[in-house]
């Protein structure tokens, strides 16, 4: 088994002092693995080694025996099947993310060619870069048309915009600079051409069940990933609608146990040893479909959009409200951001619409009409479909808010750390008092502890420490949109969209806002028992039911050829206008 050296020959490369992902520098050491330090970044929970090793160390560890299964004929012909068939059920799921196979696919990292053999078979033209010879030669040999380039990717000196699919199976942990390599692979990709990613993630059950033993802390691995900090990196290399799923392998027990053997962990080692003793051959050697340590990430290159905000802003009733708000709204700027604004009026009848309508040739004011009021739900939903900025924010037609906080709010999705931003209306210590009506102390106090109890439920059904997730205040990026469907029409919505993104995998990140509720009196929408029990079913049924954004994501690709408007990959409006 390659164990680093102890010495070095050749220095280690410098320590780092910022996040390679999110720039940070609240970087903190977490646990040594060998003679490596591994450390963690305070915002964003990526993982890394630091220092990383040397060239000298990593060269030791890829020996010609790096691969399992090389030490005989029969066990290098096994491990290549078991690859093979992982490279079919990944070819499945590159198909149902990006459609037929077809075009120039790229596999960086390519090995001794298991997945390219496979996608050739498929239908792609495909090219290999892979940095060891021996392996490179062997990979060369068994493609049909396609070819292997040796050597690191930058190397190779790839055409711009040239692929319509590239792989990275099992490499961009390996990588020194994650962020640059996606960059290089942002640059061959065509626009809107597909990445797949295979790697090992932090979210995984192996490595939440096994921390510091998990058996993916290498110290070839030089940084470890988990489900939102690698949308991070995806995006601030040029990358947009990210689905991330659990990473299933084709495996055999054979396999496994192999792989625990030349990577102890204590009990699992000696534990699979025993089960080696006492199962039947043909039960080894099974090959079984498992979900093990690591995700499968889908991403796409982005179109270059403008930096936009695009604010959401429904409108009911208003009339005394909206021209202020509005007026306010068109007068605001954030330094470097245009401001889409989109209006939905739902048909009012106290003459929100003809104020609505006075807004009309305004530039940057898009209008919508419903023909009759069908709930907040459903206008936002509207208003998402016609959104075309990078990012999105919701904003009532009426004065709780401060339109001061758009600003910090803002800079989170701007600065890459976060997807998905809530504008808490517990500030500082006012824990308690969020809703304060003037003569009206027992109705607010009845609405807080409605508001402590549906926040406890939440946090409780999904195992998160949120403060305000039931805030107006929710901005995010528009590709978080990517592969989920809405269906609640009323304020049910709010909580749909809140608890969908979470079950996507973006966790809220919360910052404090101003905030003045209205009293019933001033206008306030909510109905004091309908809603509640609503939101309770609501809040029940979207807990248990799945998301699929896989199968979201094929449904809309059928919609839209079936509309003949299949012409390229369009940011995700499509997937919100269906009822
Ligand atoms: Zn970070």
């Amino acid at each position: 088994m390659p164990e680093p050296l102890s010495t070095n020959a050749t220095p280690r490369p410098a320590l780092r002092n910022q996040c390679t992902i999110c720039k940070s520098n609240r970087l903190y050491y977490a646990f040594s693995l060998k003679s490596h330090r591994v450390m963690r970044c305070e915002d964003c929970d990526l993982m890394f080694l630091n220092p990383q090793p040397s060239d000298q160390e990593l060269t030791a560890i890829y020996s010609a025996e790096y691969f399992l299964g090389h030490d005989s004929e029969e066990g290098r012909r096994n491990a290549s099947e078991l690859k093979r068939a992982t490279a079919r059920q990944y070819l499945t799921e590159i198909a149902r993310y990006n459609g037929a196979p077809s075009g120039h696919l790229l596999e960086v990292g390519c090995g001794e060619g298991d997945f390219l053999c496979e996608a050739e078979t498929a239908g792609y033209e495909v090219l290999g870069v892979e940095y060891s010879a021996a392996a490179s030669a062997t990979a060369s040999k068994r493609l049909q048309r396609g070819r292997v380039q040796q050597g690191e990717l930058t190397d190779a000196k790839l055409p711009d915009s040239h692929f319509g699919v590239c792989v990275l199976n099992d490499v961009i942990e390996h990588v020194r600079d994650p962020l640059a390599f996606l960059r290089e692979v942002h640059r061959v990709l065509r626009p809107g051409g597909a990445l797949f990613i295979a790697t090992p993630c932090l979210d995984s059950w192996s490595a939440r069940m096994l921390k510091e033993r998990w058996m993916e802390w290498k110290p070839e691995h030089l940084t470890y990933f988990d489900g939102d900090n690698i949308q991070t990196a995806l995006l601030n290399a040029g990358f947009q609608d990210v689905l991330v799923q659990p990473g299933w392998k084709i495996l055999s027990f054979d396999y496994v146990q192999a792989h625990f053997e030349r990577f102890p962990v204590p009990l699992f080692t000696p534990a699979l040893r025993l089960l080696g003793k006492i199962l039947p051959s043909s039960v080894k050697k099974k090959s079984r479909r498992i979900v093990a340590s690591g995700m499968m990430v889908f991403s796409r290159k982005a179109a270059d959009l403008p930096p936009r905000l695009s604010v959401i802003v429904p409108a009911y009733n208003e009339a005394s409200t909206f021209r202020p708000m509005m007026d306010a709204l068109i007068a605001k700027e954030i330094a470097g951001m245009e401001i889409e604004i989109i209006v939905i009026e739902s048909n009012s009848t106290d003459g929100t619409r003809e104020i609505v309508q006075q807004y009309a040739e305004h530039p940057r004011v898009k209008l919508i009409f419903e023909e009759k009021p069908c709930g907040k739900g459903h206008a936002v939903r509207t208003g998402l479909a016609a959104a075309t900025g990078a990012y999105v924010l919701i904003q009532d037609a009426d004065l709780e808010y401060d339109m001061e906080d758009y600003d910090s709010l803002v800079q989170e999705l701007v600065s890459g750390r976060h997807a998905f931003v809530l504008g808490s209306r517990h500030g500082g210590r006012n824990l308690w008092k969020m809703r304060q009506f003037t003569g009206q102390r027992s109705l607010s106090t009845f609405l807080n502890v409605g508001h402590w109890f549906f926040t406890t439920l939440v946090n409780v059904l999904f195992w998160k420490r949120l403060r305000d997730p039931f805030t107006m205040f929710k901005v995010f990026r528009r590709d978080c949109l990517y592969g989920l469907r809405f269906t609640c029409n009323r304020f049910d919505f709010d909580y749909e969209l809140l608890i969908r993104l979470m079950q996507k995998g973006y966790t809220p990140f919360e910052i404090p806002v101003n905030y003045r509720s209205r009293s019933f009196k001033e206008g306030k929408k909510v109905s004091m028992w309908r809603d509640p029990l609503n939101w309770l079913a609501a809040l029940v049924r979207l807990r248990f039911s799945k998301v699929d954004t896989m199968t979201e994501v094929e449904r809309t690709r059928a919609v839209k050829a079936a509309l003949r408007l299949d012409t390229a990959p369009q940011p995700p409006q499509e997937v919100l206008t269906n009822q």
